[in-house]
């Protein structure tokens, strides 16, 4: 059976994957838009700290920790798939431990004076932090990259395409059209990151997601030794295995604006620096924006659209998209 999904970012790409394991005939639709999520995020694989253990999200998350390591099987070094650890510095580590127990990690907790023994780049905290080393990172484009080539593998049709339209008969989806060209499908997956929101209205739904722009900058190679993943409240440091060093991010509502600001950059540099003195030595290199899909608190929107026969979204998954797309993958397959 004809199924199309509109959207390839990291939701799309694992969405048409999980269909064409289970034996469809799937084509992706992309728009390329400026400011797609995926390709600007951190991509640490992290289950969702502010989130109660039973939540949705941290259900998701933890299908995430799970199926990772197997997706990036073979193709660790194409995907930058490592096991950085990952070090919260901004709160109390015995709260921190409790919340990795809960949710199945490890965790270690070190002193101020263990923690420069072990880290001896990182500024020295004031307090105990926890350290929770199976904590893993990819590089979300070369992933996308290395994922695109399993998709064809999978049998999988990759086209840019603007979709502007839901074709539907009766109350049955019959396929997407750009306003020139249809394409026919018994079933479409809506996976268009923030921009599900004009397509929720296309097919007569209430929009409920918007997007929330995250800053992140980065300096494109320097020594920083064995930094882990540094978590500091929402900020945080990600260093990839060829140098380059990851400071983000904002949480900002100004609509589907995708500029980046000065603000920004003074703001996240000084918490970089403030953290590994080394990135003193330069200034950063560049400064990306991605616009994140905000939707509801409870978790994202996986599931059909009620009304329309055939007509699915997987959206709305806010600043967890990259750990969360597996599980939310594997949840919308079951649904077909
Ligand atoms: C700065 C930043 C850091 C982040 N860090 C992390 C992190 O460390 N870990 C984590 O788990 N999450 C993180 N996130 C969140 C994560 O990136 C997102 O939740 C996830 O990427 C959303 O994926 P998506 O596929 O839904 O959307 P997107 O990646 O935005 O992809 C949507 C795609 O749909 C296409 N599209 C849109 N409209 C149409 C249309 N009408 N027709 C055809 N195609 C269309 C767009 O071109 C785009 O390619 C971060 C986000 C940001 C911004």
């Amino acid at each position: 059976m004809d199924t199309c999904v509109v959207g390839g970012g990291i939701i799309g790409a694992l969405t048409a994957h999980a269909l064409a394991q289970k034996g469809f005939d799937v084509r992706v639709l992309d728009a390329g838009r400026p400011g797609a999520a995926t390709p600007v995020s951190a991509g640490i694989l992290f289950s969702i700290f502010d989130q109660a253990s039973d939540s949705a999200w941290a259900s998701l998350a933890r299908h995430g920790h799970a199926a990772y390591p197997k997706l990036c099987a073979g193709i660790e070094s194409e995907t930058g798939f490592e096991r950085r650890g990952l070090l919260i510095v901004g709160m109390e580590a015995k709260q921190a431990e409790q919340w990795a127990r809960a949710n199945g990690l490890d965790c270690e907790i070190l002193s101020p004076g263990e923690c420069h023994r072990r880290f001896p780049r990182l500024a020295a905290p004031e307090h105990d932090v926890a350290l929770m080393p199976e904590v893993a990172q990819i590089d979300p484009p070369r992933f996308m990259e290395a994922f695109r080539s399993k998709l064809q593998d999978d049998g999988v049709r990759w086209e840019s395409a603007w979709v502007s339209g839901i074709l539907q008969d009766e109350n049955q989806v019959r396929g997407v059209s750009n306003g020139e060209q249809e394409w026919q499908a018994e079933q479409v997956v809506i996976a268009a990151g923030a921009w599900s929101t004009e397509l929720q209205q296309v097919a007569g739904l209430e929009p409920s997601i918007r997007p929330r722009r995250g800053q992140i900058i980065a300096w494109r190679s320097i020594d920083t030794g064995n930094l882990p993943i540094v978590l500091d409240g929402h900020r945080y440091l990600v260093v990839r295995e060829n140098g380059e060093v990851l400071a983000g991010a904002t949480n900002e509502d100004v609509g589907f604006d995708v500029g980046v600001t000065a603000q920004a950059k003074i703001e996240l540099t000084d918490f970089a620096r403030r953290w590994c003195p080394d990135l003193l030595a330069a200034e950063p290199d560049t400064q990306r924006a991605g616009l994140r899909p905000e939707g509801e608190a409870s978790g994202p929107r996986i599931g059909a659209h009620g009304k329309i026969q055939g007509l699915f979204f997987n959206t709305g998954h806010y600043r967890h998209g990259i750990i969360c797309a597996p599980g939310a993958a594997a949840q919308l397959a079951e649904n077909f």
